[in-house]
């Protein structure tokens, strides 16, 4: 009776033992795609396990950053956010809002992170967590060819046209107060105003001031910078989970010159 006691203790320690095998092997396959072949292989699609849609907030009125082509999206955020989406395994959908309505739609869920050339302030951290900074927004004044604006110091008095909600309307309110401050829902439409004589000057980040102002003759660009700026991802509050994997897909697109690749397809160098 021994004997077989101890015979069924044996075959049953073996049975564990393949069972553990048989654990490692599966542990293993379902490793396999996350290896370094797998990141180099050509055929994207299948290289990255699929962990669904991954959905972006932005503003395609904003280029080189997030603009339309026809009815496709493109833009320096955009080819970042599908490189981010393929590195990390999910299908990238965009949905376009006004620059104002992303981060309500980030916390309600409604969208998983917003992107579109979006400065970290102090007032947006209170809101939402930051992906490291990815690039740098510098506030310009566009001004009509001849105006008596030189420096930003000449605002003082004049009328400004800015995007709503963006931080060349936050800082521009505080300095020459909200009264000399016309918001547009569109940068575009800020700088149709400033043709038509409606305001004087208009606020607004950098790439998109040259990007208007190589469609509309007759605007210049003033020599002084109004503000620098960090622009970064946002994600909903303590969704350590996605920051983390935004912000390590960040570091190797940044390692292997994805990212330095696609700003210099939008920005030539100076
Ligand atoms: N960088 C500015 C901001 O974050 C403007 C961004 C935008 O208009 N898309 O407020």
């Amino acid at each position: 009776m021994k004997k077989i006691l101890s015979l069924i203790l044996v075959l049953s320690l073996c049975v564990f033992a393949f069972a553990a095998c048989a654990d490692k092997k599966d542990e293993g396959k379902t490793e396999a795609p996350a290896t370094e072949n797998d990141v180099v292989s050509e055929d994207k699609d299948t290289a990255k396990e699929d962990k669904g849609v991954i959905k972006m907030a932005t503003n395609a009125a904003f280029p080189p950053y997030e603009y339309k082509e026809g009815d496709k999206f493109a833009g320096i955020d955009v080819e970042i956010a599908q490189a981010i989406a393929d590195e990390l395994g999910y299908e990238l959908e965009i949905v376009d809002m006004e620059f104002d309505s992303i981060i309500t739609s980030v916390n309600a869920g409604e969208t998983d992170f917003g992107m579109a050339g979006m400065t970290v302030t102090e007032e947006r951290l209170h809101e939402v967590d930051f992906s490291e900074s990815y690039a740098t927004g510098v506030q310009s004044v566009i001004v009509p060819e001849g105006s008596d604006i030189k420096t930003v110091d000449d605002l003082a008095g004049k009328k400004i046209g800015v995007q709503l909600g963006t931080t060349g309307d936050i800082y521009s309110c505080d300095d020459f107060g909200e009264d000399m401050v016309t918001k547009y829902s569109k940068g575009a439409d800020a700088v149709l105003a400033l043709k038509g004589g409606d305001v004087d000057a208009v606020i607004i980040d950098n790439e998109p001031a040259k990007a208007f102002c190589n469609e509309n003759a007759g605007l210049v660009i003033l020599d002084t910078d109004y503000a620098v700026e960090d622009y970064a991802i946002a994600v909903r509050k303590g969704n350590t989970e996605l920051l983390d994997e935004i912000n390590g897909a960040l570091e190797t697109l940044t390692e292997n010159g994805t990212i330095a690749k696609i700003v210099r397809k939008y920005i030539s160098a100076e």
